[in-house]
């Protein structure tokens, strides 16, 4: 190792960190070699601005008085997940408004981020402790407790350029592909992209602190979909999907420059994020991932219009870069779905911040290295679903979940013959003697134990003078 976080922390509070975005130390690595730069430099800044639809933001919208369980919940319009607790919601960024699927969660959170007021409304049941059934009013990022991203799958590490084989127009995730192979798109920032620089992740990893949509988040965990099987170059770099980041950040404090919502025709809604990951230069082997070009760096061509997605070629990112490659003997236009510019701004955004001591490295608290592939769903599990009486189903799956009690207490202090006790290491004792099997105890419970199908054997038993008897037996 030639240097670790540490030390370049040190530089960094110094002012004296040599920092380089992924452009300009492939530059240098032209002109002067991998083993120079990697004595010069000590942080290279990536970037990329691109669509990613595995993102979301969790929202706690306050209580309402009086209180209420936002059970559906609804903002501009637009679905937000309410399966969580009262007033906490997810806002998925592809989830589309009932009246206009061109508009949609993207966009919603673009505009809370710009500080914009939206329309809430949220449905409740109405319980005892949240009797509220409605409420309906204008919110914006100051007038809610909570509001950050939380993006499953983001930062791809590189990801197959699309092309349409078929006689008709395409409409896609990889936006519009024309007929008989009449255009490509693609979707990276190339040698400024995150992973395509640290293709192993050794430096990256749970912790790792980044630039996300304008300001400071983290990496949480391996993004969805993270795989490492994958057909590799002769660099071992990855030239398909591979890996991804599972990100997190405060959204009140982003920029909505860095966080656009978007729709793509006759496909849906999503989001631009832009991520910026610092890479350490800490030894050879990460320089000379650093210094790998848009010449060296090469992704697969797919025919979208199939559902294998069939390869029609190999590509360098500079060809693509190009605005045409050459195709089953024709040149076809390319276009990239991934903004340069952007990326190239939040890589030299990165830079500034660490020569400026406002952003730190971090040590990642744990690895992403597991191996891992990537399921795929058997077309069998549709039929066996159209097969099955759901409900059930649901009778048989809860029963299978009435296997332990938690401890939780709530059958305690039901009881009006004090028959059920916490015993003196917090166990619930039954003392049968004074059971009437009165069943309230069964009524508290939240796994739905206490129920007369479950045997008491569950419970220490105390004082036991009537084996016959126990909890619950309605
Ligand atoms: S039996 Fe049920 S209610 Fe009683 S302590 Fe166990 S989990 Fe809680
Ligand atoms: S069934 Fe027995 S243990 Fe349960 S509440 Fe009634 S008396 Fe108490």
């Amino acid at each position: 190792m030639i240097r670790t976080i540490d030390e370049i922390n040190e530089k960094i509070a110094n002012g004296e960190a040599v920092v380089l975005t992924a452009e300009e130390f492939v530059k240098m690595c032209k002109q002067e070699g991998v083993k120079s730069a990697l004595k010069k430099v000590d942080v290279v800044t990536t970037g990329t601005f691109a669509p990613m639809c595995s993102s979301g933001a969790f929202i706690n919208f306050g209580h309402t008085v009086p209180p209420m369980r936002m059970e559906r919940i609804k903002l501009a319009g637009v679905p937000v997940y309410g399966g969580i607790a009262a007033v906490d919601g997810y806002l998925g960024a592809t989830a589309e408004s009932e009246e206009d699927p061109t508009f949609g969660g993207g966009h919603v959170i673009e505009l809370l981020i710009k500080g914009e007021k939206v329309l809430l409304q949220a449905w409740g049941k109405g319980t005892d402790c949240y009797p509220r059934r409605y409420y309906e009013g204008l919110v914006d990022k100051h007038s809610i407790n909570d509001f950050y991203l939380f993006n499953p799958r983001n930062a791809y590490q590189n990801y197959s350029a699309a092309t349409n084989g078929s006689e008709r127009i395409l409409y896609t995730y990889m936006g519009k592909l024309l007929p008989n192979y009449g255009n490509v798109t693609f979707s990276t920032s190339g040698e400024l992209s995150p992973l395509l620089k640290d293709p192993k992740l050794k430096t990256i990893g749970v912790g790792t602190r980044i630039f996300l949509g304008g300001t400071i988040g983290y990496v949480v965990w391996y993004g969805t979909q993270f795989r490492t099987n994958v057909k590799e170059d002769d660099n071992g770099v990855p030239m398909v999907p591979a890996r991804t980041l599972a990100l997190i950040g405060d959204a009140k404090k982003m920029n909505a420059e860095y966080v656009k919502g978007a729709y793509f025709k006759n496909y849906g809604v999503t989001l631009f994020v832009g991520v910026g990951v610092p890479i350490p230069v800490i030894d050879e082997e990460i320089a000379f991932y650093l210094s790998l070009s848009n010449q060296e760096l090469k992704t697969e061509v797919r025919d979208y219009s199939k559902p294998e997605k069939p390869l029609i070629k190999v590509v360098t990112y500079s060809e693509l870069f190009s605005g045409e490659v050459e195709l089953l003997g024709k040149r076809v236009k390319t276009s990239s779905l991934s903004s340069i510019p952007k990326a190239r701004k939040i890589a030299l955004t990165l830079k500034e911040w660490l020569k400026n001591g406002r952003f730190y490295l971090t040590k990642p608290v744990e690895m992403l290295n597991e191996e891992r592939v990537l399921v795929t769903r058997p077309n069998e599990d549709f039929d066996i679903l159209q097969s099955v009486e759901i409900d059930l189903e649901i009778e048989r799956l809860k029963l299978s979940l009435r296997d332990e009690c938690v401890g939780c207490g709530a059958c305690v202090s039901v009881c009006n013959f004090t028959a059920l006790k916490i015993n003196e290491i917090g166990k619930i004792a039954l003392v049968r003697e004074r059971c009437t099997r009165c069943g309230l105890c069964g009524d508290v419970c939240p796994i739905g134990l206490l129920l007369p199908e479950v045997e008491d054997s569950r419970f220490d038993v105390m004082e036991v003078e009537n084996s016959n008897e126990g909890p619950c037996f309605k």
